[in-house]
């Protein structure tokens, strides 16, 4: 009841949240109340979450932040929405996003921009702004997001929150609409590591409905948050230093990093070359999987639907056209002209090998350091609108999240010192599985 009623006086302002679930939330609310007092409660019992609405939830209208789901209910919950349901956690409701969660502003929802909660004048970023936003706003304690170009960690540094992007393959993807399925992950965003290990705890796992979810044991996350950093080796890519960061931002960094030296960690400047080609690489990858994902939307099965179709092809366009906003137009029409014959060689394949590369230059940096750090995002929270015009200029928001999807690594990103009042992140990226480390790096500084 305290997040229902901080949801309708705060929201009106944020536009985080695209459905709010009071009644079933209190209903569950009234289980788990009734489950503490049984003595059978379970590991999240009672712990209200908001769920980006990517992922399915039986019953409850999943969008997609699209028109052309604005009809959508689905019949089953996605596996991650199940598992923390089971764990006892109480669904407040579904969080704004970018469309299809493409974007990095929230300013491409067909349910209008997220503002964010430190200067609602400017952008909460995206895809997983509404999440991120109202975690920041204190209108639920944790929500979910996916990542994958960064989604989880972008919106988590402008916003001031925590947020975690496990390896690929580590949280189902079974029930959570596909974007780019060789990039998309499910994680958390919340106020602390500590509350992202308890949730990931539950969240994480083999899924048999999910082919490219990971058969391997899943540690206690919350085991590992104090384990001592002494000896930790922080690794500094050049390139993640450069130009086109904002000069203020690195300060910030540089004073984050002489805590972790504080705390027993050394210092490493490492490489990693074939990073700058990851924005490029990853507008060809992402695109291409997005217009063969996104095909299923055909106003035939499912979602919108054109008025008095003249036959198939018309019922398909105007389908389409109506229901798909013009960024998510924009990736079909890319997608669709990189993947066709003829160019498939000169870009999707090209795009393919160097996505190997960027995994190659992180394989040779862990093995030289533990763990690696830098900026999550190039500038702090952005005023709206004022990138919303310019693609490029937008895509160049994730130039240091990419990367990371390309290779499947975990990420995370964490708020440091702010710059003019505006919340700045740290990001921190793991070796493959090594998410307890992440959390535990980022709980001893926090
Ligand atoms: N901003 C990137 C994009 O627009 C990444 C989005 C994401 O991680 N879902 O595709």
């Amino acid at each position: 009841q305290h997040y229902l009623d901080r949801i309708q006086r705060l929201d009106p302002q944020l536009n985080s949240f695209i459905t709010v679930a009071a009644e079933s939330a209190l209903a569950a609310a009234a289980r788990a109340d009734h489950a503490l007092k049984a003595g059978d409660a379970g590991p999240l019992t009672g712990i209200p979450i908001a769920h980006k609405d990517i992922f399915c939830t039986a019953g409850v209208k999943t969008t997609c932040g699209s028109k052309m789901l604005d009809n959508f209910i689905a019949p089953y919950d996605a596996t991650v929405v199940e598992k923390l349901a089971a764990a006892g956690a109480v669904m407040l409701g579904k969080t704004n996003m970018d469309e299809f969660a493409m974007g990095s502003s929230n300013e491409t929802s067909f349910y209008g921009a997220v503002h964010n909660p430190w200067d609602t004048q400017r952008v909460p970023g995206g895809s997983s702004g509404g999440s991120a936003a109202a975690v920041a706003a204190r209108l639920c304690p944790v929500a979910t997001g996916t990542d994958t170009g960064g989604s989880i960690r972008q919106p988590a540094a402008l916003c001031g929150i925590t947020g975690i992007k496990p390896t690929y393959g580590r949280c189902s993807r079974w029930g959570m609409i596909a974007f780019a399925s060789s990039l998309d992950q499910a994680g958390v965003m919340a106020r602390s590591a500590a509350d992202a290990a308890f949730i990931l705890d539950e969240m994480a796992g083999f899924d048999e409905r999910d082919s490219t979810s990971v058969n391997e044991l899943v540690p206690d996350y919350v085991d590992a948050l104090d384990n001592d950093l002494h000896g930790l080796r922080i690794g500094l890519p050049k390139e993640y230093f450069g130009a086109g960061l904002d000069a203020r931002i690195a300060a910030s960094i540089d004073e984050a990093l002489k805590e972790f030296q504080r705390l027993g960690a050394t210092l490493h400047e490492i490489s990693l070359p074939n990073s700058p080609l990851s924005v490029p690489v990853y507008y060809v990858v992402a695109p291409a999987e997005c217009s063969s994902n996104l095909a299923r939307f055909d106003g035939v099965r499912y979602g919108h639907r054109c008025d008095n179709p003249q036959d198939l092809k018309d019922l398909y366009c105007r389908s389409r056209a109506e229901g798909f906003g013009a960024e998510v137009q924009r990736r079909i029409l890319i997608g669709t002209y990189v993947l066709s014959a003829g160019y498939y060689d000169a870009y999707y394949l090209k795009a393919q090998r160097i996505r190997h590369l960027i995994a190659d230059d992180f394989n040779r940096a862990f093995e030289q350091v533990d763990v690696i750090m830098g900026p999550t995002s190039p500038t702090t929270a952005f005023p709206l609108g004022v990138n919303y015009d310019d693609p490029v200029a937008m895509y160049l928001n994730d130039i240091y999240t990419i990367a990371t999807n390309l290779a499947g690594l975990p990420g995370m990103s964490i708020p440091v010192a702010p710059v003019d009042s505006l919340p700045v992140g740290l990001q921190i990226i793991g070796n493959y599985f090594d998410e307890a480390r992440l959390l535990n790096v980022a709980h001893r500084f926090q």
